[in-house]
């Protein structure tokens, strides 16, 4: 298979050089062939030597590398590609008592616009990229052949996630298997009843499992709030850890639902946990001073464009000088941003502002990311989106 040929201008071929995955459409000279939204490109520089091989799209990010080999990207490539992810999750999981995980993690798992998740027996295929949402049968084909007998669904669901412009159908369901499975999964233990059809996301949030699990060992005998809760699952961790209450709070009422009935399968019969359908900061501007010790911070991306990147941390800012106002002394605060486009130093300095604004005396006794499931590839780091700080508030 020949594929067709993106040469750069000189000088800007430095950044494939050290693998990082993207290729900016300003470093293009030209193209033989007008490459189409999504085809399999190669990648050369100025002097016609072979850089890379990767999918293009229309977009200032103009071609996402698959590898820097010179090879064919089909079947057995992504079969490739599957089996290395699958041996990463396999060790992870051994480990503890979950099949909730994430399977592919896009540039973490060299495989540019593709998120898998895991639920039980059902894989949750997501396409960022034209590139992937075409390769689509042929990836479900080679994800099923690796993971034969783990998983018998493979669901679909790119319909929000893929480039409006792309002008691509991309219709959600299911590519193997069907809706014959259970819909309750296993995360360290916990059931959660998990919504892949209908839920944000691919139904659930998979990247907080460990830090779920520190906010467990710190729950004991704390009156605890759980921010955005969604599904509950910091809530739950935070009962099985033996919080005296547990209030969850989300602006939508089908989270609050799904949170409700997640305490209930796991702890039938709980007076500890009540739940809320309200917006975070009239919940919070109400709350009584000293009605908690333990808080959960774990917002939506208030920043998904870098043009917003100043209101998202004064968002932050805003968010966190509540909580650390009103926490009890000697609380704990759990505080999270997953935009993208803040950094850890951005976010660190948001909560500093917060900090200063009340006066309190504030420590951070951890600072977090997502889990191992979610590998960030070292030549890129934009991979690592999930910026957490446990705060001690004196
Ligand atoms: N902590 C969750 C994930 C949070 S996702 C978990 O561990 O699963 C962000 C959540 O914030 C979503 O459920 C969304 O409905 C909710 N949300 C968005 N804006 C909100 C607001 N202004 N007030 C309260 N909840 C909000």
């Amino acid at each position: 298979m020949s594929y067709k040929k993106i040469y750069l201008n000189p000088g800007k071929e430095e950044s494939l050089k050290r693998f990082h995955p993207w290729v900016f459409s300003g470093a293009i000279h030209h193209a033989e062939g007008r490459p189409e939204e999504g085809e399999i490109v190669e990648i050369y520089d100025s002097r016609k030597n072979f850089l890379a091989v990767g999918h293009c799209q229309i977009g200032s990010i103009a071609v996402r590398v698959l590898s820097f080999k010179q090879e064919e990207i089909d079947g057995n490539f992504w079969k490739k590609r599957f089996e290395t992810a699958w041996t990463l999750r396999q060790d992870l999981l051994n480990k503890t008592n979950s099949n909730i995980f994430r399977l592919t993690h896009g540039e973490g798992d060299n495989m540019p616009g593709l998120i898998t998740d895991v639920y039980g027996k059902t894989a949750v295929m997501q396409a960022h990229t034209p590139g992937m949402h075409l390769a689509r049968f042929e990836l479900a084909t080679a994800m099923e052949e690796v993971m034969a007998g783990f998983i018998e669904n493979i669901y679909y669901k790119s319909e929000e996630t893929l480039p409006f412009k792309a002008g691509l159908e991309a219709e959600n369901g299911y590519l193997y298997g069907g809706r014959n499975v259970s819909d309750i999964a296993v995360e360290n233990g916990l059931q959660f009843r998990v919504d892949w059809e209908k839920g944000q996301k691919t139904g659930f949030f998979i990247d907080q499992r460990d830090n779920r699990s520190l906010l467990e060992k710190y729950a004991e005998g704390r009156d605890v709030l759980n921010m955005f809760c969604y599904t509950g699952g910091f809530s739950c961790y935070a009962l099985r850890g033996g919080a005296s209450k547990v209030h969850s709070v989300d602006s939508s009422a089908k989270a609050v639902h799904l949170t409700n009935e997640n305490v209930a399968l796991n702890f039938p019969g709980e007076m500890r946990h009540q739940a809320f359908a309200e917006d975070a900061f009239k919940y919070l501007e109400k709350t009584d001073a000293s009605a908690y010790d333990l808080i959960v911070l774990d917002p939506p991306a208030f920043a998904k464009h870098r043009k917003v990147l100043k209101n998202a941390l004064q968002g932050y800012k805003k968010l966190n000088a509540i909580a650390i106002e009103k926490i009890r002394t000697g609380g704990i605060i759990f505080t999270f941003s997953c935009s993208q486009v803040v950094t850890k130093e951005d976010f660190r300095l948001a909560v500093f502002s917060a900090a200063a604004q009340t006066g309190r005396n504030v420590k951070i006794l951890h600072q977090l990311t997502q889990q191992a499931d979610h590998p960030i590839n070292i030549y890129h780091p934009e991979g690592e989106y999930i910026k957490g700080l446990i705060l001690l508030v004196e």
